[in-house]
This record gives C-alpha cells, sequence and structure tokens, in this order.
C-alpha cells in the first residue's frame, strides 16, 4: 500500500531523513517511536508529501508520489487521512459541519449522504449527541475524536497518526487510544507516532524505531519491546519505559 525506498530530507545543512526504507502493507498498523528530534514528524509528512523528499521514492499504491504535480497530489492525500497533536477542527462551524466540509466540498457528496456518514462515524468515536457542538465547547478527548471522525469521512485507505494525544490531559489519553485501536481492529492501514508504548505493544504489527535520521530497528512489539537488538533501541526504551 505505502513503500519507502532510500528517502532522504534534508533542511539547509539538516540531514533529518537519511535513507528510509519500508513498507506498510494494507490493514497493517505500524507505530514509529523514538527520541524527540529523531525525524518522525518529518517522515509521516514525507508520507503525503505535505515535506518534499530530498531524494527517494514514495509509492502509494503503486503510484511514485515524488513526481506528481500539485494537482495529482490533491487526489492522493484524499485517500490519507492525517490527525496531528493539535485538533486543528474549524472552531466557526459545529461538529457535523466539521465533517461534512471536505466530502461536500472535494468529492461532490450531497448534503444527506454527507451528513449520514458523518453521523455513523460520530457514533463510531462516542460522540453522536455533540453533533451539534462547536469545538470550544468539547474537552480535548473529545475534539480529538472529532479530527479522527473528520479525517475518516473522506474514506482514507490509510490513515497518519502525528502523536495524537501528546496534547492531551492524561485522563482523556485512553479515550482516543481507544478510538484508533478500534479502528485497527476494524482492519484500517495505519502508521502512528506515539510516545504510548502500551499501544505500541498492543496494537502495532510492526514498531519502527528511529533516531538520527535512520529506521535503527524495526520488529514486532515482542522483538521491539522484549529483545530490541539494537543499543540505541536499548538505550531509548530504558528511559521510556
Ligand atoms: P518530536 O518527537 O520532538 O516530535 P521528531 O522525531 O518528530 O521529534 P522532527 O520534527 O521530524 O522530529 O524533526 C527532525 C529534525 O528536523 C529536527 O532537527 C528539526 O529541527 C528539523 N526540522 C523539522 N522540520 C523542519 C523545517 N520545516 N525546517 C527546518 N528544520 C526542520
Ligand atoms: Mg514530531
Amino acid at each position: 500500500m505505502l513503500k519507502v525506498e532510500n528517502l532522504t530530507k534534508t533542511f539547509g545543512e539538516n540531514k533529518v531523513l537519511r535513507g528510509i526504507d519500508g513498507t506498510v502493507n494494507s490493514g497493517q498498523v505500524i507505530v514509529v517511536i523514538g527520541p524527540s528530534g529523531g525525524g518522525k514528524s518529518t517522515f509521516l509528512r514525507c508520507l503525503n508529501l505535505l515535506e518534499k523528499p530530498t531524494s527517494g521514492k514514495v509509492s502509494f499504491e503503486g503510484t511514485d508520489l515524488t513526481g506528481l504535480s500539485e494537482k495529482a497530489l490533491d487526489d492522493i492525500r484524499e485517500k490519507m487521512g492525517m490527525v496531528f497533536q493539535s485538533f486543528n477542527l474549524f472552531s466557526n462551524m459545529n461538529v457535523l459541519d466539521n465533517l461534512t466540509l471536505a466530502p461536500k466540498r472535494v468529492k461532490n457528496e450531497a448534503e444527506a449522504k454527507a451528513q449520514t456518514h458523518a453521523i455513523e462515524l460520530l457514533e463510531k468515536v462516542g460522540l453522536a449527541d455533540k453533533k451539534a457542538a462547536y469545538p470550544d465547547s468539547l474537552s480535548g478527548g473529545q475534539q480529538q475524536r472529532v479530527a479522527i471522525a473528520r479525517a475518516l469521512a473522506m474514506d482514507p485507505d490509510v490513515m497518519l497518526f502525528d502523536e495524537p494525544t501528546s496534547a492531551l490531559d492524561p485522563e482523556m489519553v485512553g479515550e482516543v487510544l481507544k478510538v484508533m485501536q478500534d479502528l485497527a481492529s476494524d482492519g484500517m492501514t495505519m502508521v502512528v507516532v506515539t510516545h504510548e508504548m502500551g499501544f505500541a505493544r498492543q496494537v502495532a504489527d510492526e514498531v519502527w524505531f528511529m533516531d538520527g535520521g535512520n529506521i535503527a530497528e524495526k520488529g514486532t512489539p515482542e522483538q521491539i519491546f522484549d529483545h530490541p537488538q539494537n543499543e540505541r533501541t536499548k538505550d531509548f526504551l530504558s528511559k521510556v519505559l
């Protein structure tokens, strides 16, 4: 589904990605962990070309994205949902309108169809009763669940998450992780950057440890958490576990 080959990204003199290789298969959940500044966000942003790779290939469903025009990329990005640390909801619109805006504008969905789908998604994230609420009146955990539902409203083939729970008060982390876990159980293909090691262990098919612009080690959660091979992985885990 998604494949990167020898991906590099340089900002000025700063080599942020130093030749990343990896494959995300359909239905897989990849969890990316690693120290701050290691390049995790840059990597994720390169997957949908929000950040332009310096060299290498990013293929999505067989198409190399690195050569595409912005117009062609926009079509591809519809298939790749993204959720960030900050919720970025449209504050001047209620929850339902947040969900239906892109399907109506971008996919020309009729109002009724977009609303029916939106309400289904709000039920899925446990917020059907909040459809008329404005983002400011919701808790951080609720806002992030709306943000996930909004990304799902475009029927993406893959969901990219960049530290979706890092900005939340601790008591709200669980409700967002639960939604992500349900999504994984439903078979969604996901790439998740997170510091939530419990989630990584439970939900990941593969854990990628990223440090210094490289994927230093990849493996199943058991391999990475119970039997890490790389010294840098061991050192990182000794600090976070
Ligand atoms: P964190 O865990 O803190 O989110 P990260 O692993 O996501 O870290 P990145 O945000 O990808 O790391 O940053 C990796 C490096 O790239 C850092 O040195 C950062 O300063 C640099 N960097 C990221 N974006 C840019 C940019 N737009 N311009 C210049 N440098 C950048
Ligand atoms: Mg980051």
